[in-house]
């Protein structure tokens, strides 16, 4: 059998931040709220621990903070010691404390950490880096490229050991945001920025989402990705491998790097590597 990325998403959406673009910031859910994704995440992690003969990566990528919470700590320390699991990776804030870490393989853990400058101060998230080193966790980290927060980006990537990976998303929600001078200054602190920066030609493309890797919501609904709404079947029935097919993508474009690093023209998993879903380059 095929190696199988699942990207999930369960009912989660809520964060301990607030960053002001975000629909989740510091949203608050119910206890109703959080048992249903405590049932979901269960659920999901008991059945990859229960696949046999078939090798998992899973990506987390929660609406809002996951890792505060200690179901998704334990969930992390469970599927990275799981039998059936190649590599476990999540997207967080870095603002929880890391002793969970501790309970992982950590050979078998990546964490996609983002700084938010206007959450959390230059030392506090140093404090964070400095943390995941000293317990040895794979990590990267990252930042949306603001231009108002260029020069803490600067800062940050002064202050980071050279080989931790900075990398920085474009902001692409105005359209031609940068000048050529601020492209040029961001490519420097990333050198893969460029690659953020355009939403890449998809529609018609080979993807390998679909095919080798799915997404997955909270209800076991599979969908080819996070970008494309239909669902495919779901992985709790029997036959959910009969979805399994190569793919092209239906979307104009693909401009999300959890996306376009499966688009199989870009070559990207030859860039990233084993790092390819906590977004460590490997060359
Ligand atoms: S940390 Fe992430 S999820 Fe939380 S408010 Fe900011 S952007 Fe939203
Ligand atoms: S290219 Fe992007 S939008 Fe298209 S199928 Fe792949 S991941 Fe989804």
């Amino acid at each position: 059998m095929k190696p199988l990325t699942i990207l999930y998403r369960g009912p989660l959406s809520s964060c301990n931040y607030a960053c002001d673009y975000c629909p989740f910031a510091k949203r608050v859910e119910s206890d109703a709220q959080h048992a249903a994704d405590a049932f979901a995440l269960e659920r999901f992690v008991a059945w990859v621990e229960g696949q046999m003969g078939r090798e998992i990566s899973v990506f987390f990528t929660p609406w809002g903070e996951a890792l505060v919470r200690s179901r998704y700590q334990k969930a992390l320390a469970r599927l990275s010691n799981a039998q059936s699991v190649r590599k476990v990776a999540i997207q967080t804030n870095g603002s929880c404390r890391f002793e969970w870490a501790e309970g992982c393989d950590k050979a078998r853990l990546g964490l996609w950490v983002t700084y938010h400058p206007d959450q959390t101060t230059h030392d506090e998230f140093l404090n964070r880096v400095a943390q995941m080193r000293s317990r040895g966790v794979r990590f990267s980290v990252g930042v949306v490229g603001l231009k108002e927060h260029f020069r803490a980006i600067e800062a940050l990537r002064a202050a980071l050991p050279s080989d931790v990976y900075l990398w920085v998303n474009a902001f692409k929600r105005i359209e031609g945001y940068y000048a050529g001078e601020e492209i040029e200054f961001l490519t420097q602190i990333d050198r893969l920025f460029p690659l953020n920066n355009v939403r890449h030609a998809s529609a018609g493309q080979a993807c390998r989402t679909g095919e080798s890797v799915i997404s997955v919501d909270g209800d076991g609904t599979i969908r080819r990705c996070h970008f494309v709404k239909t669902p495919l079947g779901n992985l709790y029935d029997e036959d959910w491998e009969r979805i399994l097919q190569p793919r092209l993508c239906p979307n104009a474009t693909c401009g999300c790097h959890i996306g376009y690093v499966h688009l199989e023209r870009l070559h990207l998993d030859q860039t990233f590597g084993e790092g390819l879903l906590e977004r460590i380059p490997s060359e």
